[in-house]
Parts: structure tokens; sequence; C-alpha cells
């Protein structure tokens, strides 16, 4: 294998990369005629694999062979634990200009083990304005050995400033046939469930990999797509935005709670916990202040983590109304949710197109609130009574 298989349907970025890597190569040798860019910005939608681009990208620069995959540098990388390679993701819903000071400390320094440094940050669309200024200058002239992997989905979503200090590179969404070939040669799904889970995740990677390993993440898109068949009263419409959100909450705090404790518990480890002869108290006291900062954090993890979700059904509903959209239309595509079409057929009668577009707009402006921090249960019983309307 190489560390490019992972990068899915992006034949033209990767050709971009393994130039790249090979300039970068001959810098090892002769600095003095090598040309290369160390700041890149990588965009693409949500699920067309910027970050795992990036990373192998990364793998690429660092590795004795240009990628190869398999040596002990590759596969660090590869699982996020490479001293050298050093992944910025907000846990929050911004980077601050305190994390940015604290990447512009590190990548002063020297390179640990490899030849290079190379600082990944992912979403580099929340990074704050003052967080982008403090960069600029860093970005601008990169210390020798230093690389600079922005991520974001698309170029517009960054500072211009910072645009124009990196090389971009485009990704698009992967083909739902080459997601499918993905899931069934690397991570062993059926074939058939590779296929279904592709094309309901929309070409997203990593959508399509969580709903063929998770299946209550599969079961939780199927009740998303019945709301559309149940909002046959006011009322109705609020008991399902509530039945949603809990379901939501539920699986983020299925996911959070265990790491929440273990982290605390090695914060107050780290503070003596445990130790013969320091009090209970004593140790909480003490780690008053760093209990308060990472409970903040894993608070606004969670709420990053229930955005996301809703999310991810509000595209669920969308494809469900593009569907019925298709059929008023006449248009002969195949359907996402081909397994609904009866359901999505009598919809599309009760409805006019004009209708369902006004469906259709109803979800992007809710996508759109919840990206800017509204209330989730208060958008989604809102959109509802909208869907109800429309049908
Ligand atoms: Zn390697």
């Amino acid at each position: 294998m190489t560390v490019w298989q992972e990068v899915v349907d992006q034949e033209e970025a990767v050709n971009q990369l393994q130039l790249a890597v090979k300039d970068v190569a001959k810098a090892k040798t002769n600095t003095a005629s090598a040309a290369f860019t160390q700041t890149w910005l990588i965009t693409g939608p949500p699920g067309s694999g910027r970050s795992t681009a990036a990373r192998a990208f990364a793998a690429a620069i660092q590795c004795e062979q240009g990628g190869c995959g398999e040596c002990k540098s590759c596969k660090q990388i590869l699982n996020s634990s490479h001293q050298d390679v050093i992944v910025i993701a907000p846990t929050g819903l911004t980077i601050g200009v305190d994390e940015a000071r604290e990447l512009i400390g590190k990548a002063y320094l020297e390179p640990s083990i490899g030849n290079w440094q190379v600082f990944i940050i992912e979403d580099a669309d929340r990074l704050t304005a003052p967080a982008a200024n403090a960069l600029l200058k860093i970005l601008e002239e990169p210390p020798t050995r230093t690389f600079f992997l922005l991520c974001a989905p698309a170029a517009e979503d960054v500072l211009p400033t910072i645009r124009s200090r990196c090389r971009h590179l485009g990704l698009r969404l992967p083909r739902t046939s080459q997601v499918a070939k993905l899931l069934v040669d690397r991570n062993g799904i059926e074939p058939e469930l590779a296929n279904f889970v592709a094309k309901a995740a929309l070409g997203h990677v990593g959508v399509a990999k969580a709903l063929a390993t998770n299946s209550a993440a599969r079961l939780r898109r199927e009740q998303t797509l019945q709301i559309p068949l149940l909002l046959d009263s006011l009322p109705s419409c609020f008991v399902q935005a509530q039945n949603l959100y809990d379901a939501i909450l539920e699986s983020v705090e299925a996911a959070q709670d265990d790491k929440d404790d273990s982290e605390q518990n090695e914060l107050l480890n780290a503070f003596g916990a445990g130790t013969e002869g320091v009090k209970k108290s004593r140790v909480e006291f003490l780690a008053r202040a760093a209990m308060k900062e990472l409970k903040d954090d894993q608070k606004s993890q969670r709420t990053r983590a229930i955005r996301d979700q809703l999310d991810r059904s509000l595209q669920d509903l969308l494809s469900f109304y593009r569907d019925v959209l298709f059929v008023q239309l006449g248009v002969e595509v195949e359907l996402i949710n081909d397994e609904l079409r009866a359901p999505i057929q009598r919809l599309a009668q009760r409805a006019t197109p004009v209708a369902t577009r006004k469906a259709l707009d109803a979800i992007q402006e809710s996508r759109a609130a919840i990206s800017a921090s509204a209330n989730p249960l208060l958008v989604l019983e809102s959109l509802l009574i909208n869907l109800a309307r429309a049908a």
C-alpha cells in the first residue's frame, strides 16, 4: 500500500501533491536548487478527505520512500502519533489566538525525529480573526524546516490574507462507487451494504464509514427519514423535533461520557490524586483552575458534536426532499433513498414542486442557523412546522 490509498477519488490532487513531494525530496540533497511550497490550503466539501490528504502529504514528505505507508514514520503519521506532525483540530467552535501563539512557538523549534515539522490545521475556517492575524507572519516566511497544511471547506472560508500566503489545492466530493470500493477493500464491508451507505452518505467518506460500521447511526438515519411522513399536525411536529433532538443528545453523551471522565481522572492524577499522604480535597483545590478549563473544553466539544450530528440529519432530510422533487418533476434519476420509493411517491403526489423547493430551502436555512449557533431544538421545531406546511 501507499499513503495515498486513503485519499479516495482525487487523482489530480494526488498528482500535484506527489510532484511537490519530489521537490521536497530534492531539497534534502540540494537545498540551493530546491523550490517548494511550505504553506498549503487544502479545500473541499465535508467528506472529501481534506485532513486525510493532509496526513498523506505529511507522511510522504517525512518518509524515506516518498510515502510507502509501511514504515514506522508513515504508520505513526497516519495514526496521529508522530512527534513532528502536529494536528490542530478545534475542540470548540473556534481556534483562538492562544492556540495560534502556542503553535507559532512550536513552529520555530527544529523537528525532533523527522526531516520536517508539519502542522496540519483542520478547520482553518474556524480560526478567529486575531488567531489568523497572529499566523500571518509565520505563513509568509515559514521556518526552513516547517510546513503548514491548512484545511477548510472552501478557499473563501479563510481570510484573504491567509489565502494569499498559501498554495491552494482543491478536492472534490468522491464518487459513491469509489467510496463503496474503499469500504469493501479497506474495511471489509459487504459490497451491498457498502453501496447502500456510500449512496446514503452522498459520497462523504467518514459518514459512509460510520454508517457501515455503526448500526445505531443507520437506525437514526432511518428514523430521520420517517419524519416527513409523520408531520400531520402541529403537536406531531413538536414531538418529532424533540425525539430527534433527544436521540442526538443520547448518542453524543454515550460517546463523550467515558472520555470526559477519563480525561478528568487523568488530570487529577497529574495533580497527585492517589498518591499516599495527599488528601483528595488538596488535589481538588490545586487542580481547580485546570479542571475548570478542561470542563469548559469538554462542554464545547459536546456542543459541537450535537451540531455536527444534527447537520448530518438535516442532510438526510435534504436527500429525502430532493428525491421527492425529482419524482415530482419526472426526472429519471436513481433516488438516493430508493428503499423509500413508495412513501416518496406518496409525498410527491400530495405536494407541488414549489412547496418541495420551499422545504429544501427551509432545511438549508436551518443548517445555516445551526452553524451560526442558534438553539438546535428551536431550529428543529420551526423547521418541522415549515415542512408540515410544505406538504
Ligand atoms: Zn514510509
